[in-house]
């Protein structure tokens, strides 16, 4: 993992309180919002051990509605969504860890979004976050999801998302409301892992932690 010195972004850290910030809607898409959603998928891109795969506006220390994510339906996301159809017991957190890292390669940016139906279906997934390095948990999520958001010209989408998506979605949305992964796995009642460190054989390990 390396930050760029070029980028004027950060993330930050949990338990900085910026994090706990309700975000307010973007009222109008400026060249500067558009060249902070490209320094935050640059910022995202640079963390690949736990892989970033999203990154909203409250883990830079910004107030408005808007993330980057990736939400492709690319092969590796249709595979990582096979290995999700699998119930993989918890005491294997490291193949979930896996199957985040899986998820496809092209990013996004999601701006005001909204969730405007969730599928009472639910699942459970093995959650990292990039301002809560080496702590995973696993948390309940809406199988499918329907949302509304602009994109970066401001065409505004209305989509159902499913799996790895949807739940990325939601994950980043909890952001934009100033939720972490963290407040759902206690509200839940869901266990939390500590990454120890990697085997002989590169496999990630994991230590049932409380917090
Ligand atoms: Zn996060």
């Amino acid at each position: 993992m390396h930050t760029s010195t070029s980028l004027s972004i950060k993330v930050i850290h949990a338990p900085d309180a910026r994090l706990r910030i309700k975000t307010k809607p973007v009222r109008k898409i400026t060249p500067a919002l558009l060249q902070t959603l490209k320094e935050m998928i640059k910022l995202t891109q640079t963390f690949n051990d736990p892989e970033g795969v999203g990154l909203a506006a409250t883990q830079v220390g910004l107030e408005e509605s808007f993330f980057v994510a990736r939400l492709d339906s690319s092969s590796s996301a249709r595979r990582a969504r096979l290995h999700g159809s699998k119930q993989i017991p918890p005491s294997k957190p490291g193949q979930r860890k896996k199957r985040w890292q899986e998820y496809g390669k092209e990013f996004m940016a999601v701006i005001n979004p909204k969730i405007i139906t969730t599928s009472k279906a639910t699942k459970t997934y093995f959650e990292g976050c990039l301002s809560v390095p080496t702590i995973w948990g696993e948390v309940k999520r809406h199988i499918s999801i329907k949302v509304s958001y602009l994109d970066i010209t401001g065409q505004n989408f209305t989509k159902t998302l499913k799996g790895i998506p949807a739940w990325i979605f939601q994950h980043e949305v909890d952001h934009l409301n100033g939720i972490l992964f963290t407040q759902r796995v206690l509200q839940q009642k869901g266990k939390f892992y500590k990454f120890t460190g990697k085997d002989k054989t590169g496999t990630d390990m994991f230590e049932e932690m409380t917090l």
